[in-house]
C-alpha cells in the first residue's frame, strides 16, 4: 500500500502544482488524496477530510456520487468522444436543451468549451466579433469591475482585476476599462447592501456614459467576487447594469462559472436580479465537479449576428478539441436532474440557514471584520483591527494557520489570503456543518493570536 510520504516524494519530483509556489512544499506538506466519497476526501494514510471548498468550488453532490457515477458509466459504453464540428450527439443536444430551459429566459443558444477561462474567452471574442459583423468594429473595449476574476488565460486575465494573478502579465494583456466594485465590505457603517450597491453603480453609469461608443461588453461575476476574496454585493447592481447596457446597446456578460448552479441560493445568481445577460458563462458545478467542461449561453440575436453565407466570413471559427465531450455532457445532465428530483434549491435554503447559525459566533471575534453570506457561500474577513479596518499584512499569510489546524481536525479549508470561506458540497450534513464551524473558529483563533 502506498503511503502519504511515498506519494508526496514521487509527486514533488515530477509535478508542478497549480497556483502554488512549489518551494512552500519544503515545509507545508502536500495532501495526497487516495479516494473520495460524499463530502469526504481520504489520504493514503487513512486520514479523512471534509472538502469544505468543494474542490475549488466544482463539487455539488459529493465525491463518487452514485447517480453521477452511473450516468458516466452508461455513457462510456455508448460514446466517449466525437468531434463536435460537423457531428452531433444526444448528450450535447439534451444538455443544451436543458440549459436553455433552466437559464434565464432568452438564453436560447449554447456554445461549449472545456473550462471556465475558455468560456470567458469565447464570450469576449464572440461579443467583439458580433459588433464587427455588424460593422461596429470600434466597439472593442471591455468594462470590468475592480477585484474581479475571470480566469487565467490572457483574455480572461485581462478582464480580471486581481493584481496577485494579473500584474506580472500586464504587458501581455489588452487594455480594459475598470469601474469600482460594488463589494459591500466597503460600505459605510449603517449603510445597507442595497444602498451601497446602488451608490456604487454611479461610477459605472458615468463610465458607460462617457465610453459607450467603444464598449463591446461589460463582464461581471454576479453577486459574489469569489477569487477576489468572496466579496459580495446586492442584486440591485445587476438590475441597474442590465438597464444601462440596454440603454447603450452594450452586451452584458455574466460569468456564473463560480456562482452558478445554486451557490448563491438560486439556480443562477442573475435570477435574483431577474435579468437575462447577453452571455452567460458556465463551468465548475456544471458537471457536478466531475469533468472539465464549460458552456456559454447566449441570445438568439447574438447567434443571428454570425449566421450568413460562408463567403462573407462572419462565422465564429473558435474551437477546442474536447468541445461538447459526451461524458461531460452526460454527467452535467445527471447533475441537473439531481437539482430537479431532489428539490436542491429549496433544501439548500435550510442548509444555508444552518451555516449562518453555526458560524454566527464569528461575527463577535475581535479580529473578524465581517461575516458575509450569499446562500451556500459564507466568508469571514480576518483583520488586524476591524475598527480601523486595518488588514493584516499579506506577507503574514495567516490563513495558513486555519489550513493547518483544519487538517488536524478532519477538514480541508483553504482561506484566500486572510479571508476564510466555507463553500461545501450541498450534501454536507448539519453535524458536519457544525463540526466545520467549530474547527474554523479554532483555526481563526490561532491565525489571529500572534
Ligand atoms: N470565472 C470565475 C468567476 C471563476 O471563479 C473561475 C475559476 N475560479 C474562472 C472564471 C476560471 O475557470 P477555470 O479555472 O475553469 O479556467
Amino acid at each position: 500500500m502506498t503511503t502519504n510520504a511515498e506519494l508526496i516524494e514521487r509527486d514533488l519530483s515530477v509535478l508542478w502544482h497549480p497556483c502554488t509556489q512549489m518551494s512552500d512544499h519544503e515545509w507545508l506538506p502536500l495532501l495526497p488524496i487516495r479516494r473520495g466519497e460524499g463530502v469526504w476526501l481520504e489520504d493514503f494514510d487513512g486520514n479523512r477530510y471534509i472538502d469544505t471548498l468543494s474542490s475549488w468550488w466544482v463539487n455539488l453532490f459529493g465525491h463518487a456520487n452514485p447517480r453521477i457515477n452511473r450516468a458516466l458509466k452508461t455513457q462510456m459504453e455508448e460514446l466517449e468522444h466525437v468531434i463536435l464540428a460537423g457531428c452531433g450527439h444526444e448528450p450535447a443536444v439534451a444538455l443544451a436543451e436543458k440549459l436553455r430551459e433552466t437559464t434565464p429566459p432568452g438564453l436560447d443558444r449554447c456554445f461549449y468549451a472545456d473550462n471556465g477561462s475558455a468560456a470567458v474567452e469565447v464570450a469576449i471574442k464572440m461579443s467583439y466579433h458580433y459588433w464587427r459583423n455588424r460593422n461596429q468594429e470600434d466597439r472593442r473595449k471591455f468594462v470590468t469591475l475592480s477585484n474581479s476574476y475571470h480566469g487565467e488565460t490572457l483574455g480572461a486575465l485581462a478582464v480580471g482585476n486581481v493584481d496577485l494573478y494579473k500584474a506580472t502579465y500586464g504587458p501581455l494583456l489588452m487594455d480594459v476599462l475598470t469601474a469600482p466594485s460594488p463589494d459591500c465590505f466597503e460600505r459605510e457603517e449603517g449603510e445597507s447592501w442595497e444602498e451601497y450597491s446602488r451608490r456604487m453603480f454611479r461610477p459605472m453609469a458615468e463610465l458607460l456614459e462617457q465610453e459607450h461608443e467603444q464598449v463591446s461588453a461589460v463582464i461581471v461575476e454576479p453577486l459574489v467576487q469569489c477569487a477576489g476574496g468572496m466579496r459580495m454585493y446586492h442584486p440591485v447592481y445587476l438590475k441597474l447594469l442590465r438597464e444601462a447596457c440596454d440603454h447603450y446597446g452594450i452586451h452584458l456578460i455574466a460569468d456564473e462559472i463560480a456562482v452558478g448552479f445554486g451557490r448563491t441560493g438560486s439556480l443562477f445568481a442573475c435570477g435574483q436580479a431577474d435579468i437575462t445577460p447577453d452571455f452567460m458563462c458556465l463551468s465548475k458545478g456544471l458537471t457536478g465537479g466531475y469533468l472539465p467542461m464549460s458552456a456559454v449561453m447566449m441570445t438568439e440575436e447574438i447567434y443571428q449576428g454570425f449566421y450568413d453565407r460562408y463567403e462573407n466570413l462572419t462565422a465564429f471559427l473558435h474551437s477546442h478539441s474536447y468541445t461538447g465531450n459526451p461524458l461531460a455532457c452526460s454527467v452535467a445532465l445527471e447533475t441537473l436532474a439531481i437539482f430537479e428530483d431532489e428539490d436542491v434549491i429549496e433544501r439548500n435554503r435550510a442548509k444555508a440557514e444552518r451555516i449562518a447559525q453555526a458560524f454566527a459566533p464569528l461575527a463577535d471575534h475581535p479580529n473578524v471584520g465581517e461575516v458575509r453570506q450569499h446562500g451556500m457561500i459564507l466568508a469571514a474577513e480576518m483583520m488586524k483591527d476591524p475598527k480601523t479596518r486595518e488588514p493584516y499584512p499579506w506577507q503574514e499569510r495567516r490563513g495558513l494557520h486555519v489550513y493547518r489546524h483544519a487538517l488536524k481536525h478532519e477538514a480541508l479549508m483553504r482561506p484566500l489570503g486572510h479571508v476564510f470561506y466555507f463553500m461545501p458540497p450541498y450534501v454536507i450534513s448539519d453535524e458536519q456543518i457544525e463540526h466545520c464551524a467549530r474547527v474554523a473558529m479554532e483555526g481563526i483563533d490561532r491565525a489571529t493570536a500572534a
